[in-house]
């Protein structure tokens, strides 16, 4: 262990931090020596990550040491290559054993002294029953087990039995070395545990140098005095063992103060399997793709992933130490990964899914190169910035259009109006489908005075990701998910195998990636805006042949955020109906040819056939129409209000009915941005009562563009002095009270979020 190990963003206490400053205190120990003692038989896993955190955590807390000792006495089962790949996860991981780096099997020679010194002080014997006959002979929980035969060998004859067992004379199964304990004890245990075997096997680190092999319960517990472990730390299951550690450490005379367990809840995470058993049958199976494949638990199977070392240390920081078993949330690793990566990660742009976009009006083999932050901008140095190229030749996500977009849609429709990320508003004029009725093309137009947040001031509720066509570059997006469909593969005795989740992976394989994505080196992670985070996939990505992984999904708050809006479900029931009246007009529009009328709008104004379609559907609205371009309504603008305003003013007919002018005055209004769609609605729907159109679009102006705004605020705050001084003094909650009182003083017309904002602005400062 060494200095340059993480700190900890927090050392939360726990029982055995309880344990340990006790010890200090009394001066049982002068430094803490804690080991992580993997078995050279599998990758780490997560499960490992919490045992590792934990004790190299404490040796670091406490200025000690942790070594990593191999527990390497089960020779059938281990390989050098889990040596190799343990020491670099736990060096991945952030820690450092120093020179602390230890095998059990260096201590083969010392662990048959103490095997000796127990035959020699009468407390171990060579048993010669068989396998079965031991397990009969050893009783049950509710009976007495029965002494073998054997158990009372003269130490003479024990010590030549056991030394001939060591030199090769005996088969396997014929002898094994048992300690002496008590056939009646409670613990199972504690009944005369078998403590060597024959095992005619070669070990990856002694060759053939030895014929008999220590058991767990005896080589651990040695191996922890041998290196002057102080606490020696392993899961719940082992609880029952630790009578037989004491015992073993009592009977075999090791230096004092001798080593003592302590367990631990050890972790189990939903739709993931731990054993290592498992785990090794998914790669044999060729289920997975290797130890590392990254739908693996395993932390080589978590870094191809994309995670970082920091998420996961957050994560064992985050579950704590206990000593309850419990199933953790595996949304909580994932929630460790997004926090992580959030704060410091690229941000990009790409497409899974490209569906072709147009830009009719954008001039052909032209490129415009905007300029845009590869960072959120966030405290004094200005992120770094790349080139983005925009074209003629777009590509946005398919799952971004909807020909007939269901309520609340923001995102691209006919007819309708983004923006692109760092880029232009577009709007949908068209949509080109082949044979077969699928969606292939969108003709859309750009408005060239949008860029960088639009000059004009139009809002827009959606803004997509999307890439130029002959700019981006192909990648293989490789879409993991969880590996298992089971909360808890394997429970109720199935084999977890059979809840495996078909689509655990699914790729991409048209993917698209702005160009600058090819300028990154293999292992690079980053944040596809809107779409995930991902990870140039380290062992398959190259120049030229790009894959990614996605490391883990972003968070879906959308669906949430609008719910916390926008509660009133008949507004969501207008919303509804307005979408579906979109949504007729639109298929009306692309079955039908187009009249000569309406074919001339979308030549010559850029609109989309539906929206032409309704448009010259009656000269009442066709005189709607002109008199809105006359005042200088933008013509998409006032064709998709005037079709979105016939739920708004009670049918077509009504709609019909209203004042040119007073229409146009309104639809102007709304390409000015003077007012936002909510307040034109609000308008024409004042206008269609008979009120003044001037009034009406001056009342239904945003609150927040006004001032109103402001004034409110203040006369809140200096009405509500006692509770300001709360707020101020940490009573935070009060917040919800001054934007309820804020927005009753505006008549209920002030959008509570950015009253929030302001009013949180004016509070703190
Ligand atoms: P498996 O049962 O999956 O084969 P193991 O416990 O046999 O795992 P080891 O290599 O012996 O694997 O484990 C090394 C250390 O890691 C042990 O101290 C063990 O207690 C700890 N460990 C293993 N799995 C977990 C887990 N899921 N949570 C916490 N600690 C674990
Ligand atoms: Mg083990």
């Amino acid at each position: 262990m060494t200095t340059d190990s993480p700190a900890p963003s927090r050392a939360p206490t726990n029982f055995l931090r309880e344990i340990i400053d006790d010890h200090l205190a009394q001066g049982v120990h002068q430094q803490v020596v804690t080991r992580f003692p993997p078995e050279p038989n599998g990758y780490l896993h997560i499960g490992h990550a919490k045992s590792i955190c934990l004790n190299f955590g404490l040796a670091r807390d406490y200025g000690g040491k942790c070594h990593l000792r191999f527990d390497d006495t089960n020779p059938t089962r281990e390989n050098d290559e889990y040596v190799r790949s343990i020491q670099e996860d736990v060096r991945w991981l952030g820690f450092d054993w120093g020179e602390n780096l230890f095998f059990a099997s260096n201590y083969f020679e010392q662990l048959y002294g103490y095997a000796e010194t127990l035959i020699r002080a009468g407390k171990a014997y060579v048993d010669s029953l068989t396998r079965d006959e031991v397990a009969a002979f050893r009783g049950s929980l509710t009976e007495a087990g029965r002494p073998s035969p054997y158990r009372e060998r003269s130490v003479e004859e024990n010590l030549d039995l056991f030394r001939r067992m060591r030199a090769g004379e005996f088969e396997e199964g014929q002898h094994v070395l048992r300690a002496k304990g008590d056939m009646s004890h409670p613990n199972m245990k504690m009944r005369d545990l078998p403590l060597y075997r024959i095992m005619k096997a070669h070990h990856h680190r002694t060759g053939d140098t030895w014929c008999i092999y220590p058991l767990y319960d005896f080589a651990h517990c040695l191996s922890d005095s041998i290196e002057r472990i102080t606490h020696s730390v392993c899961t719940l299951e082992f609880e029952n063992n630790r009578e037989v550690y004491d015992w073993i450490l009592d009977n075999a005379g090791v230096p004092q103060p001798q080593p003592r367990q302590y367990e631990f809840a050890r972790l189990a995470l939903t739709y993931t399997v731990m054993s290592k058993r498992k785990l090794l049958e998914l790669v044999e199976k060729k289920i997975v793709d290797g130890w590392d494949d990254p739908r693996m638990p395993t932390m080589a199977g978590l870094r191809r992933r994309g995670y970082t070392p920091e998420s996961i240390r957050a994560f064992c920081d985050r579950i704590g130490i206990s000593k309850h078993n419990s199933l953790v949330d595996v949304e909580l690793l994932e929630w460790a990964i997004r926090g992580d990566l959030e704060a410091r990660e690229l941000r990009l742009l790409g497409v899974m899914d490209p569906l072709e976009v147009v830009i009719t009006n954008f001039p052909e083999g032209e490129t415009v190169t905007l300029d845009a932050p590869l960072r959120p901008e966030e405290g004094e140095a200005p992120p770094a910035r790349r080139p983005l190229p925009f074209s003629r030749r777009l590509y946005i996500d398919r799952s971004d259009f909807a020909e007939t977009p269901p309520s609340g849609w923001f995102r691209l429709a006919p007819g309708a109006e983004v923006r692109l990320r760092w880029a232009f508003n577009i709007v949908c004029n068209s949509v080109v489908k082949d044979e077969s009725g699928r969606v292939v093309r969108l003709e859309c137009t750009y408005d060239p005075a949008t860029r960088n947040q639009g000059a004009d001031g139009r809002r827009v509720k959606g803004t997509l990701h999307w890439v130029s066509a002959d700019h981006s570059v192909p990648v293989e997006a490789r879409l993991y998910d969880r590996l298992f469909k089971d909360e808890e593969p394997g429970s109720g005795g199935r084999d977890p195998l059979e809840s495996l989740n078909p689509s655990s992976l699914e790729i991409a394989a048209a993917a698209r990636i702005e160009p600058y994505a090819a300028t990154l080196p293999a292992g690079t992670r980053f944040q596809l805006e809107r779409v995930g985070y991902f990870i140039l996939d380290p062992k398959d990505s190259a120049p030229g042949r790009l894959v990614m992984n996605r490391t883990v999904t972003l968070k879906d708050g959308w669906a949430k955020t609008q719910e916390a809006i926008d509660p009133e479900a008949v507004r969501a029931e207008r919303d509804r109906q307005r979408a579906e009246e979109k949504v007729r007009s639109a298929q009306r529009g692309a079955e039908a040819p187009l009249s000569d009328a309406a074919a001339a709008l979308v030549s010559g104004h850029g609109l989309g056939p539906a929206e032409a379609r309704f448009v010259t559907g009656s000269s009442a609205l066709l005189g709607l129409f002109e008199a809105s371009l006359a005042a200088g309504a933008s013509p998409t603008t006032a064709a998709t209000f005037m079709a979105a305003s016939v739920q708004t003013v009670g049918g077509r007919d009504a709609l019909e009915a209203l004042p040119a002018a007073s229409f146009a005055a309104v639809a102007t209004a709304l390409t000015k941005g003077e007012l936002n769609a909510s307040g034109a609605k609000a308008a024409l729907a004042a206008v269609a009562a008979g009120k003044n159109a001037a009034e009406a679009v001056a009342e239904n102006r945003p609150v927040s563009d006004t001032g109103a705004l402001e004034g409110a605020i203040a006369s809140v705050l200096e009405k509500n002095a006692d509770a300001v001084s709360r707020y101020r003094a940490g009573n935070k909650n009060l917040i919800g009270f001054f934007v309820g009182q804020t927005v009753k003083a505006l008549g209920g017309k002030a959008d509570p979020a950015e009253t929030r904002r302001q009013l949180e602005r004016a509070l703190d400062a």
